[in-house]
């Protein structure tokens, strides 16, 4: 049987030349299982070999229209050229020296590029780390460290990373949390999108505001289910954060490095945060986050927070192309394939009575999967197993959400063949 790589290319169209999942592919997930630890959640048994733009190749030679990217992380498309020569480069020259302890032209590089992308009229300065996760520690302790307060104020639903601290001040998903308290005390939670009445309730009762170092939110939840802030939300945010001297920390791991059509997804709302969080997108792939602050704000001694690996010189070089990129040619391909996606979901909508709420902004979009009796998680997994069936690879979000954030560099031919695919996958499990 011939491979998908062997067969004539059409990068819209998947080919599957075996049962899913094949040979390999089962030979692969039982050793899986052997070894790995249990806590990673795999909707289906996709074992990848190799990626180009938006698709993926399995084991198998089964090629997948990846309407994924590896979590919203692939931001140029899976190996983009431009991507792998310059990690290539910076890999024959300096793999690793450790930004903390020492100085590298590439991390100094970034910073001055990321400083450039957050808001004008303020100085910026950046923290490097690995993860999103550990992004957001670095804006939990900054804000302690800055304030010298204690108390943190985050949304019911918003989703900050597994570490502990990032743990704390999340809220999607039970199984997060469960069992590993207790977690940062001095945390408090109101509904996403809460008035201005329920937070001022909050810090004249039981966070007073001289208290309180920072808000944390995600201008679009993310794990949450792609919920973008209303319009007035994220105002008032700064508006009372000015106010009491609260540090306003916008967590852009998701949204942010392009995807929703602009830099960074505060900038729908024009509000300038304190810290911006970023990470997943920002590398294409390589492992690292960043953590932009205002300079006035980023004033901790020597010593006080570090990361061996955060900023790596391959990470920072694999990041500097993905921003050319994603500046050349990304940047507006996301808000215009973002409305084509948007269209045809909405369209969606229409033709099916299961397929409700249309949202999100650029490439990260959502719908809502209800049945009889309301929201339908069932029919939702169900859904994204019959794409996968057919070679689309898709996330869920939120309880019921169908998550939609692939590569900036998505054609409108593989949105059309997508959507396409899950039209018949709806039809199957209606
Ligand atoms: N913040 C947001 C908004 C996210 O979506 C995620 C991951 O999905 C994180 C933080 C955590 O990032 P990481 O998994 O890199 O630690």
């Amino acid at each position: 049987m011939k491979r998908a790589s062997q067969l004539t290319f059409n990068p819209s169209a998947p080919v599957l030349v075996t049962e899913l999942p094949g040979p390999k592919a089962q030979a692969w997930v039982a050793r899986d299982r052997q070894r790995l630890s249990p806590s990673y959640t795999r909707d289906y048994p996709l074992v990848a070999a190799s990626g180009s733009g938006c698709t993926i190749e399995d084991v198998d030679g089964n090629r997948f229209l990846d309407f994924t990217a590896g979590i919203a992380v692939t931001s140029t498309g899976h190996c983009h050229p431009e991507v792998v020569g310059a990690i290539a480069q910076q890999a024959e020259r300096l793999i690793h020296m450790s930004g903390t302890d020492f100085y590298y032209a590439p991390e100094i590089e970034l910073a001055e590029r990321l400083a450039g992308l957050a808001p004008a009229g303020c100085e910026w300065r950046v923290f490097f780390t690995n993860s999103g996760a550990e992004t957001n520690e670095a804006a939990l302790k900054l804000a302690r460290w800055h304030t010298g307060r204690q108390r943190i104020i985050a949304f019911n639903g918003a989703f900050h990373g597994r570490t502990c601290g990032a743990l704390s001040i999340s809220g999607s998903k039970a199984v997060h949390s469960r069992g590993f308290g207790p977690l940062l005390a001095g945390v408090h939670r109101l509904p996403f999108d809460c008035t201005r009445a329920e937070l001022n309730q909050l810090l004249a009762t039981s966070a007073p505001a001289e208290e309180v170092a920072a808000i944390f939110v995600e201008p679009m939840q993310g794990e949450g289910g792609y919920r973008p802030a209303s319009p007035e939300f994220l105002p008032m945010l700064r508006e009372v954060c000015d106010q009491h001297g609260i540090m306003l920390v916008v967590d852009e791991v998701q949204s942010g490095m392009g995807r929703t059509g602009r830099w960074f997804a505060f900038q729908h709302w024009n509000i300038v945060p304190d810290m911006i969080s970023s990470a997943k997108g920002i590398a294409s792939g390589l492992p690292l986050g960043a953590l932009i602050a205002k300079a006035e704000i980023m004033d901790w001694p020597p010593g006080a927070h570090a990361s061996t690996f955060g900023g790596n010189p391959v990470s920072c070089a694999a990041s500097l192309k993905t921003i050319e990129l994603i500046e050349h040619e990304f940047l507006t391909a996301a808000a215009v394939r973002g409305a084509q996606l948007r269209a045809a979901l909405e369209g969606l909508a229409a033709e099916f009575s299961c397929i409700v709420r249309p949202r999100g902004l650029g490439l990260m979009q959502a719908v809502d999967v209800v049945g009889p009796q309301g929201d339908d998680r069932v029919r939702r997994d169900a859904i994204i197993q019959a794409t996968f069936r057919r070679g689309l690879l898709m996330l869920g979000c939120g309880s019921v959400g169908l998550r939609f954030c692939p590569a900036l560099c998505v054609t409108a031919e593989q949105i059309n063949t997508a959507m396409q695919i899950l039209r018949e996958a709806i039809r199957e499990v209606l």
